[in-house]
């Protein structure tokens, strides 16, 4: 008996501040990495600088980032204005009465004061785009049922259907139900609230240049992702 063969030596020994960086396959020529949904320290509950972006996204090999904070897009025009290495789409999260919707593509700031359906508009007439962040989480401001009524409206372009902070995997798959049932293409974020969590989840897919082949490309997107829990939010050790 020979046993099993010695596994292959790995290509290249981690740096000891990549460790909890994992390797990535390539992806096919003029494909991206994109993460479609996270905040920085703008969202006011979140501690991402636009700085330690700019390092976590070049170290998770992200191209393209959605920065969309809490009711605002201060950081987002600042960091497509500035640039930080990963392409910039300017979102923002805006909290309605009936639960959290995204803009993507945006030019200016919603106010968080109003209607669902008003937020809608104001996304569209911006030319952006409607993302339905984590449409079925308990624990967070979410669509639920006005999720399904969007999608039957047709006011809907994207749904989330990987959140990285989604613990219960059940929720992500009924996001993805219903992206299937409207046949709607599926967006991955990692809503990540501090660097450690940017690039838990995202999707890679074929390049775009803007919210019309953002869309196309969706449909040829694949997702990739893992829970990642908030990191203690003042218990850290990270640098400022
Ligand atoms: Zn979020």
């Amino acid at each position: 008996m020979t046993g099993r063969p010695p596994a292959a030596p790995s290509p290249a020994a981690p740096s000891a501040e990549l460790t909890d960086v994992p390797e990535l396959p390539e992806l096919p020529d003029g494909w991206v990495r994109a993460d479609c949904h996270l905040h920085t320290v703008a969202s006011g509950d979140a501690v991402t600088t636009l700085d330690q972006l700019a390092e976590r996204a070049a170290r998770v090999r992200l191209d393209v980032v959605c920065i969309t904070d809490h009711n605002e897009v201060s950081a987002a025009l600042a960091a497509s204005a500035r640039g930080i290495g990963a392409r910039v789409i300017v979102g923002e999260e805006v909290r309605t009465p009936a639960g959290d919707v995204i803009g993507l593509f945006l030019r200016e700031r919603i106010p968080y004061v109003l209607p669902l359906a008003e937020v809608v508009r104001r996304i569209r007439d911006q030319g952006g785009l409607v993302y339905l962040p984590h449409p079925f989480d308990p624990v967070r401001s979410s669509l639920g049922d006005a999720a399904d009524s969007l999608c039957a409206a047709g006011l809907a372009d994207i749904v989330e259907i990987f959140n990285a902070k989604i613990k219960n995997q059940a929720l992500n798959d009924q996001s993805a139900a219903l992206a299937v049932r409207w046949d709607l293409p599926g967006g991955a974020g990692s809503d990540a609230h501090d660097p450690a969590g940017v690039g838990a989840a995202y999707l890679e897919m074929p390049d775009f240049d803007g919210p019309a082949s953002f869309l196309a490309a969706l449909t040829l997107a694949r997702v990739a992702g893992e829970f990642r829990d908030h990191a203690p939010r003042y218990g850290g050790h990270q640098a400022s």
